[in-house]
This record gives structure tokens, sequence and C-alpha cells, in this order.
């Protein structure tokens, strides 16, 4: 494990390379103080009953890509919810001094996040958690279950509460976490219940992309409107990326935004399928359509 993630920090300080110098190209939208903001789409409030109202809005704080010129990458990942019912703060990226200074930038206050939702336990998600919990630790956070002795007491002895779930678990209204548990992996991801579909958001999604859709979809029963985070298909090839891609497509999810450790190919397989559905994803805002289901509609 330890020579994975070193092999994988060595690809990444290549990729970075790359990313900082393709961060031009693949600027699409800006940060806070506004400047444009990614719109992953503007499709209508569908009929039915009456939805939440607040808008949903995920800010990437740490990854791989940029959206804004402001802000700096690194290998990792990290991102806020807000709009929802609690402010959550999923994964912290591998560098705390890069979290909190993306933070700043885009105006983004340690003190609002409720709740924190760590992945899976790999450096380069937790290690902003301690310099965040320094800033701020009054938050409840979700560890994986099998974190590390190391990450619990990180996080106790900065006096946050914890809870190590395993089953999926509704967290609060409109927001839930999966099942962690799959074959020879243990991560977890968020899923936002909105009228538009499930928006799914992944760590690395070392238990397959494909799996961890599937998971979301068991746990609401409803269709994928977008899945963004990290994807993991490094080093696959290009049919192997093209059958995944098609998994993806035959379990409905409608839009993907495959960001972090996804892989540069991988990345430009899925802009060439996904089309006008592939959603740029990287540190800055993304605005999500549609609301919450409130909790009465469950
Ligand atoms: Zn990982
Ligand atoms: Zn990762």
């Amino acid at each position: 494990m330890a020579r994975t993630i070193h092999n994988l920090f060595c690809r990444a300080r290549v990729i970075i390379l790359v990313a900082e110098v393709l961060t031009g190209c693949l600027l699409t939208a800006g940060c806070a103080n506004g400047h444009r903001q990614a719109e992953v789409a503007t499709a209508n409030q569908p009929a039915g009953p009456k939805a939440g109202s607040r808008a949903i809005q995920i800010t990437v704080l740490y990854d791989n890509y940029t959206l804004s010129e402001r802000c700096r990458t690194g290998w990792g990942f990290s991102c806020i919810i807000t709009g929802t019912e609690k402010c959550i703060l999923f994964d912290t990226g591998a560098n705390a001094d890069l979290l909190l200074e993306n933070m700043d930038k885009l105006q983004v206050r340690a003190q609002d996040v409720n709740l924190v939702v760590i992945s899976h336990d790999h450096p380069d998600h937790t290690v902003g958690l301690y310099s965040f919990l320094g800033r701020h630790s009054n938050a409840l956070v979700y560890l994986p279950s099998t974190a590390s002795a190391k990450l619990v007491q990180g996080v106790e002895s900065r006096g946050a509460k914890i809870q190590m779930p395993d089953n999926a678990l509704q967290i609060c209204e409109g927001v839930h976490l999966t099942d962690s548990t799959f074959k020879g992996n243990v991560e977890q991801s968020l899923v936002l219940d909105t009228t538009e579909g499930l928006v799914v958001v992944t760590g690395c999604a070392h238990p397959g992309i494909v799996e961890i859709v599937k998971k979301a979809k068991q746990t609401l029963n409803k269709d994928v409107y977008l899945v963004l985070g990290g994807f993991h298909l490094l080093g696959l090839s290009d049919s192997q990326i093209q059958r995944i891609i098609q998994q993806l497509r035959d379990l409905g999810v409608r839009k993907v935004g495959p960001s972090h450790c996804t892989g540069e190919r991988p990345i430009e397989l899925f802009k060439q399928e996904y089309r006008e559905d592939f959603v740029p994803i990287g540190v800055g805002r993304i605005g999500i359509p549609g609301k919450l289901w409130p909790a009465t509609m469950h």
C-alpha cells in the first residue's frame, strides 16, 4: 500500500506539472468575488412535489486541476458543499497550507462547516484535516470504518467528535453517505438527493467508479444526475476505459466530472464521449441545478 501511494505521488508530480501547463486551457470558470462560475446545467425544475428551496453549491478546494487562475493545484481532493441543511467538508487534500490558502481565496470560512466526511484514509485526502480542525474543531467528522489509529487520534486530540459508519447513512436533509464496504476496499462517497437526480461525490473511487455508482443508486433507488471527483482510472487501456464509460451510460449517469486521480487520457475519453454533459472540475465553484428533496418526501 505504501509503495502504491508512493508511486501515486511520483506520478502526481508529473501530472501536476502537466496540469499547471494545461490550466489555461481548462479555465472555464472563476472563483469568488463575482467571477464567472461553472454551471453544470440549466435544466428546468421537474414537475412534482414541492422541493427544498436552497441552491446547492459545490466548491472544490483542492484538486489536481483548477478553474481559477488565483488558486493553486495539488495532488489530492477536497470540496465543500453549501446550500444543504449542514455545511459539509468532503476530504481535505494532501497539503494543509494549500487547503487553507485556497479556502481563503475562495472565501470559504472554516467556522461554517458542520460536518466533515473523509472518503478514505489516504494522505492526499486526510493531511489537511488536522490544520482545518486547528481552525475549527466544532464539527462532527465521519471517518471511514478502517481509519488508522493515527487518524482517529489526530482528530480526537483536536477536540472533534467522530463517527465511523459501515452502512449507508443520511447525514443531513437530502445528503447521504454510501455503504463504504467493497471487496478489498473501504471508501465512502457522498450522495446529494436533488430534484435533478443524485449527485455523487467521490474521493479516489478505489473500489471502482462503476461500483460506487451502483451503491449510490441502491442507497436511494434513484437515477444519477452527476458523478464528480476522483475516478482512479490511471494505467487502463482505452478499451478498458471505454467499457467503464459505457457501464456508466448503462447505469443512466447523465453527467460526469472526472478529476483528481482519474488520469489525463481517461478524462479526455470522458470528454469525447459525454461532450456537453462533461463537467470540468477543478478548484473553484460548481453550481448544481435543482434543489434537495426535503426530508418529508422520503
Ligand atoms: Zn486514495
Ligand atoms: Zn486520491
